[in-house]
């Protein structure tokens, strides 16, 4: 960004041509300098900062000042594969999160910092969808022969991503082929064959799937705690079992099964896992976040239609349009967290996907008694 500024200043104090050229450029160069140490000084605070993310959770005094352990180097791209990294990981690797806590992962860009730590790792694990689309132009630029690289959404079965009735779509195509009435999503969604749905972790046996292919892969990548991986990983496929178990039981017990969200729908994975019907403003990596006034419309007769007593946002989200549905039908607003990311506090306080997911389970048996 900084850098983008200066050049357009550059650009535009350099155009005329003259003898005050010289001059110019020595200021030019002073700019460049000052902007460049400018960025290098952010820098050294991002690095101090996501050093912080690091997975040693314990006591081991190793790491030295650049976090350089000796140990297997993992990095993940966003915060659920980072946190299945640090669950298998234990103290034997040193797992970290490009994406900070706190900021938004969809609009994400890399520092050159960031560059250089990728091309230090030993694993890196991205999604592999339209919102990280950059990460494989990044891996196309360096060397990547001694490294492993994971990608979520070769590891499960993909599934198109879906503009349902109601949604506030970018543009969709062929309204003209829908048909059927307005009982459920199928007869009336639409679905986008060109891209996938990337939320691929938000199924719990996706979740599953995407941790057994990372215990593989580490232990490939460090055969000598093989042992510690491979035990790490199944204990806590186990958690993610009993995960599983608790939002079956919730949605076999209850009293519908339509959840409703004012906001991006990332949950297409998991609505389908579990037999959900749904409705939102949003499609799942939409960057709309302004709702039409027949969308807002749509969704409140939703869910005054269907008695529906929660209207759900996701993490990191304005409540803004939840509020103003709830302010009409009087349905309370809730977060069913899509791990993404989690905020710094989240972050602080060792929020895990088990435990936002577990929160899930409860915030979901609101909203569908
Ligand atoms: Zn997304």
């Amino acid at each position: 960004m900084k850098a983008d500024v200066a050049n357009r200043h550059l650009d535009k104090i350099s155009a005329p041509t003259s003898s005050i050229n010289k001059t110019h450029s020595r200021v030019f160069a002073g700019i460049f300098v000052v902007v460049a140490l400018g960025i290098m000084l952010s820098l050294t605070a991002c690095a101090t900062s996501t050093g912080t993310i690091t997975g040693d959770r314990t006591s081991e005094g190793s790491d030295n000042a650049n976090g350089s352990t000796g140990n297997l180097k993992v990095i993940a791209s966003i915060f659920a594969p980072y946190d299945f990294a640090r669950q298998i990981a234990g103290d034997s690797a040193d797992v970290s999160m490009l994406v900070p806590p706190g900021s938004e992962t969809h609009s994400f860009e890399p520092t050159p910092q960031d560059i250089i730590k990728l091309q230090e790792c030993d694993i890196f694990i991205y999604v592999g969808g339209e919102s990280d689309a950059w990460i494989d132009d990044m891996l196309s630029s360096i060397d990547t022969s001694d490294k492993h690289i994971i990608r979520l959404m070769d590891v499960v079965s993909t599934r198109d991503e879906v503009v349902a009735e109601g949604m506030q779509g970018e543009a969709p195509d062929n309204q003209g082929e829908q048909q059927g009435d307005d009982k459920g999503q199928e007869n009336t969604s639409e679905v986008h064959q060109d891209e996938q749905d990337e939320h691929v972790w938000t199924s719990v046996p996706n979740a599953k799937l995407i941790v057994r292919a990372i215990a593989d892969v580490m232990m490939v990548a460090d055969t000598d705690h093989n042992a510690a991986y491979d035990s790490n990983a199944q204990a806590y496929l186990e958690q993610l079992d009993d995960l599983d178990a608790r939002f079956r039981e919730v949605v076999a017990q209850a009293q519908r099964t339509t959840v409703v969200f004012a906001d991006r729908f990332p949950f297409l994975y998991f609505a389908e896992e579990y037999g959900l019907q749904y409705y939102a403003a949003f499609p799942g990596c939409s960057n709309q976040t302004e709702a039409s006034a027949n969308t807002i419309a749509y969704l409140i007769k939703k869910v005054r239609d269907e008695s529906i007593p929660v209207v759900f946002t996701i993490e990191l989200s304005s409540h803004r349009l939840a509020d103003t549905i709830a302010e009409q039908t009087g349905a309370q607003v809730m977060l069913l967290h899509a791990c993404h990311n989690i905020s710094k506090d989240d972050f602080a306080a060792d929020a895990t996907y088990l435990s936002l997911m577990s929160q899930n389970v409860e915030n979901l048996k609101t909203a569908l008694n």
